[in-house]
């Protein structure tokens, strides 16, 4: 490939379905949904899941309704529907009025299982799970069908009753549909539809006692809203047989379809919300919204852009294929967007004191320099230049290599937007070897960057000077695992033992001084050293944090060759 993919969303099977159903008059109007578990934040994967919802109702003027799929009440919570609709909402899209909970249907979802139970399509059950395992048998032999499968409609609708009223413990009872037991897919082997569960559910609180399972509610929910066309991942694909027997069952007028795609999988990551929520339980990163993590929390405050997780989304498409992108990809769409609109500033993450030896103490000179080269709107600004600056310590070698344009004894080289300087001399620790002191002498007729007699310098470095720099704690990040597949782990090998443990490093930095006044949130273009956001949470004016989002080399231009 030498190109990236177009911005503008390919066409794909989805939109396919979706085109041909508004073309055919099946539908006047599409209807979607994005349907969370708030039992967690949001990943990048559901990135990938909101855009083809959201994205393709939009893009159809249709509608796409936020539905909390809480049927499953144990590890539910209200701070998690809150982050979720926060996501969705950064991420750029809107649910109008439809916002809805699983939770707000279950009067309506005993009331289905009544009706299967009249109509002799379900029935109350009292095997235990392990007895059902035995039963339901495997994909190539027919299950048994269970002793109860028979019992009289009257009697199964009594235990229901009395099911819901508390009498029996968790586990005894449970209501299964009759479809085949026969069926060489298991799911169609009487699915349990309603099991016992005393358990507290964040929003309906203590009263239910009985809970349905989501492949018997997600169908419902469905044709309750009248979702067109139910757009979900591959592994529900041999539920979909289930999903269409309830809505004939049950008779609903809307006939939602059911289509999957493939899961988004990144490389040096992990996506399951029980693997994140472990990393944040145990510490490994400070949070859900750690700027490491996955989550769509996580990348906000590491910078990402709404826009640039759109476009990657974009560029993944909609496939039916399982495999793995490059994290790298994510990247080059943020670097892609940054690289227009960050404005510029220098910062020296790794500081040494350079003395300008023929510069006047306690002079300040402000030069010109462009706020960003992409976009001449963005104007210029002065920066102060004086006889203390400071610049990066590898920018400077006491016995350089033949090829090492920058700093060194006798070496000329430019100051970005400043002058040209000559090393002179240097000092150093003598207990450690490090250096402590560069001296250098400058040009004053080459200021802005060029020598009037039209002598070339090869190497350009950037710097601030020592008078107005801004301590800066800038937290540097580098991936979260050390390995492409972290989940690809030797039989009883936990995941994170592949944790890179040096995935965070601080950088105490010399700042030049506006990008300090800069509200949470800002992001610069730190000239030579990559993109930077002001923290969401610790940044101030007067203890500035910047985080670095990522830095400039772009290693997916590189893998393909661009
Ligand atoms: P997890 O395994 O992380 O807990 P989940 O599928 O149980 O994920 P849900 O909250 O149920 O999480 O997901 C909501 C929607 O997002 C579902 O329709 C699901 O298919 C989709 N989704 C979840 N993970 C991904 C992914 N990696 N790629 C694309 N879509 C995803
Ligand atoms: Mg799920």
């Amino acid at each position: 490939m030498s190109t990236p993919e177009p911005i503008a969303a390919p066409s794909d099977f989805v939109r396919d379905i979706i085109t041909a159903d508004l073309a055919s008059g099946k539908h006047a109007r599409i209807v979607t949904r994005f349907p969370p578990e708030p039992n967690g934040y949001l990943h990048i994967g559901h990135a990938k899941a909101i855009c083809i919802d959201f994205g393709t109702a939009q893009e159809f003027g249709g509608e796409c309704h936020l539905r909390m799929d809480d049927t499953n009440p144990s590890k539910e919570t209200m701070e998690y529907v809150e982050s979720i609709k926060q996501d969705v909402r950064w991420l750029g899209f809107d649910w109008g009025e439809h916002f809805y909970f699983s939770a707000d249907y279950f009067e309506t979802m005993v009331e289905c299982a009544r009706t299967l139970i009249k109509n002799g399509k379900a029935y109350v059950c009292e095997l235990t799970l392990d007895q059902w395992k035995d039963y339901r048998g495997i994909p190539t032999q027919p299950g048994k069908d269970s002793p109860s499968r028979n019992r009289p409609v009257a009697e199964s609708l009594d235990l229901f009753a009395r099911m819901r009223a508390g009498e029996f413990p968790d586990g005894t009872l449970c209501v299964r549909a009759k479809i085949d037991m026969a069926s060489p897919n298991l799911h169609l082997r009487d699915p349990v539809i309603y099991r016992i569960m005393r358990a507290h559910h964040y929003r309906a609180g203590d009263k239910w006692c009985i809970y349905p399972t989501y492949d018997f509610a997600h169908p419902i929910e469905d044709a309750l809203e009248k979702i067109t066309h139910s757009l979900c991942t591959l592994e529900f694909e041999v539920h979909r047989p289930l999903y269409d027997w309830f809505i004939e069952a049950l008779g609903f007028e809307a006939k939602p379809r059911q289509i999957e795609f493939s899961r988004l999988n990144v490389t040096y990551t992990v996506m399951s919300k029980r693997k994140l929520l472990e990393l944040v339980r145990d510490g490994h990163v400070k949070g859900w919204d750690d700027p490491r993590m996955p989550t769509i929390a996580g990348l906000r405050r590491r910078g990402f852009t709404p826009e640039s997780i759109r476009n990657f989304c974009k560029r993944v498409g909609v496939t039916k294929f399982d495999g793995f992108t490059d994290i790298a990809l994510l990247e080059h769409c943020l670097r892609e967007e940054l690289n227009k609109t960050a404005p510029r500033a220098m910062a020296v993450l790794d500081p040494v004191k350079v003395i300008i030896e023929n510069f006047p103490a306690g002079q300040v000179e402000w030069v010109d320099a462009i706020n960003n080269p992409e976009d001449p709107a963005a104007g210029s600004r002065s920066i102060p230049f004086s006889r203390e600056l400071y610049i990066e310590r590898d920018d400077f070698r006491e016995d350089a290599p033949k090829k090492y344009f920058r700093l060194a004894p006798g070496k000329e080289v430019r100051l970005r937007y400043g002058y040209f300087i000559t090393c002179t001399g240097f000092t150093k620790d003598p207990a450690t070897g490090d250096i402590t002191e560069i001296r250098c002498t400058y040009d004053p007729a080459t200021r802005g960057g060029n020598a009037p007699d039209g002598r070339k310098v090869k190497g350009t470095i950037h710097w601030v000077a020592a008078s107005h720099a801004v301590p800066t704690e800038i937290r540097l990040y580098d991936r979260l695992f050390k390995v492409e597949h972290p989940e690809d782990v030797a039989e009883g090998v936990d995941f994170k033992a592949n944790l890179n443990t040096d995935s965070l490093k601080v950088a105490r930095a010399m700042m030049e001084p506006s990008p300090a006044k800069a509200p949470p949130g800002t992001r610069f273009q730190f000239e030579r050293k990559g993109y930077f956001i002001a923290d969401s949470q610790d940044h101030s004016e007067s203890a500035p944090v910047f985080n670095q989002i990522v830095p400039l080399k772009d290693s997916w231009v590189k893998s393909e060759g661009m």
